[in-house]
């Protein structure tokens, strides 16, 4: 059983439609690794992906790229599962990968069912983007806040809010870039909405950096606007201190980030009273499809039903991910050695 794999990777480089604005700056070019194991005795091969982000907690591509040019080309089970915590993304890669091989079934489990949140342009563009979003369908739609000018955010936040319908909702992301004051007055602001309009702000997103856990915790007790941590807990080690030190709040799990999903599977099966929302952390299809098909495994069985964050296809020029959920398998085959294919 899989004792004989072949082992094969190759660097990728993506670049973003249009460069993306984080509190981080502007991200030009989505780069990772794709790995392909073939068992020697079958022949049949699955994809995996790396898709480090180091200002998220993960490993280098440097760190990630080594890893894989020390491993022998031919690999056993063992290499797959065994991979050092220290390399979260590589763990997703080769865990996906090694699952994919082991249980086509599961690989190919049903995940049309699931609902879905776009993700908005930062600033003024995510006022054209939203409708043309709302109508394939999106009723969540994710916005950065904490990038440009605060009455200039506030703004577009009220005509977001004007003139999408009301059962559309928003989830607002500062990626850690607010100051205290700041968080308070956002906060403040999701509340006033709130109001008037119940649930329409699903929730706040790491409005402070990860070192600010107590004055997280302390907004998230002054505020009916739930507050959701991502940042904070990119890895499973640090979703566990947090949850364990008493976090009630809702946690954001990018599975590409995150180390072993079997572990994650392990620890939500102890505590059902996990908040979870999955997102992409923006791969190729490739590892989007590892990443859905976990989300879709898991989500349905923590404390919450949310809407899975993959609506993320109009930030590349190929490739949206959600094709593959109405895709047959063989057309999903097709497009996933199609990507691989692409980087040779
Ligand atoms: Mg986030």
């Amino acid at each position: 059983m899989l004792t004989d794999l072949k082992f094969e990777f190759r660097p990728y480089r993506r670049p973003f439609r249009q460069p993306l604005r984080t509190h981080h700056g502007l991200w030009l070019i989505r780069e990772g690794i794709l790995i392909r194991l073939t068992d020697i005795g079958t022949g049949i091969h699955r994809y995996g992906e790396i898709a480090p982000i180091p200002w998220f907690g993960s490993e280098t591509l440097e760190q990630a790229l080594q890893f894989c040019q020390q491993l022998p080309r031919q690999i056993s089970k063992a290499y797959l599962f065994g991979i050092p915590e220290e390399l979260p993304a590589c763990q997703f890669g080769f865990e996906s990968a090694g699952l994919a091989l082991q249980d086509p079934d599961g690989f190919n489990r049903d995940l049309s069912g699931l609902a879905f949140c776009g993700l908005l342009p930062a600033g003024e563009a995510a006022l054209t983007q939203a409708g043309s979003l709302y109508e394939q369908g999106y009723r969540v739609l994710k916005w950065k806040v904490g990038v440009r000018e605060r009455q200039q955010e506030w703004q577009v936040l009220t005509d977001l809010i004007k003139h999408l319908p009301q059962d559309c909702h928003l989830r607002l992301d500062a990626n850690g870039g607010l100051t205290g004051l700041e968080a308070h007055e956002w906060l403040a602001l999701c509340d006033q909405v709130n109001h008037h309009s119940p649930g329409r702000i699903e929730f706040l997103e790491q409005p402070l950096s990860p070192n600010h856990s107590t004055e997280l915790v302390h907004l998230s007790q002054q505020y009916q606007t739930p507050i959701a941590l991502d940042e904070s807990v990119a890895q499973l080690s640090q979703l566990k201190r947090l949850h364990q030190s008493g976090w009630v709040g809702i946690l954001v799990v990018k599975p590409a980030l995150l180390g072993s999903c079997l572990a994650l599977q392990d620890y939500r099966d102890q505590h059902p009273e996990l908040d979870l929302v999955f997102s992409s952390a923006l791969e190729t299809p490739i590892g989007a499809w590892h990443g859905i098909a976990w989300a879709g495994s898991l989500q349905p069985k923590t404390a919450c039903p949310r809407a899975l964050g993959w609506g993320v296809g109009s930030f590349f020029p190929t490739w949206d991910p959600l094709t593959l959920l109405r895709a047959s398998a063989e057309e999903r085959e097709t497009l996933l050695q199609e990507v691989w294919d692409f980087y040779g």
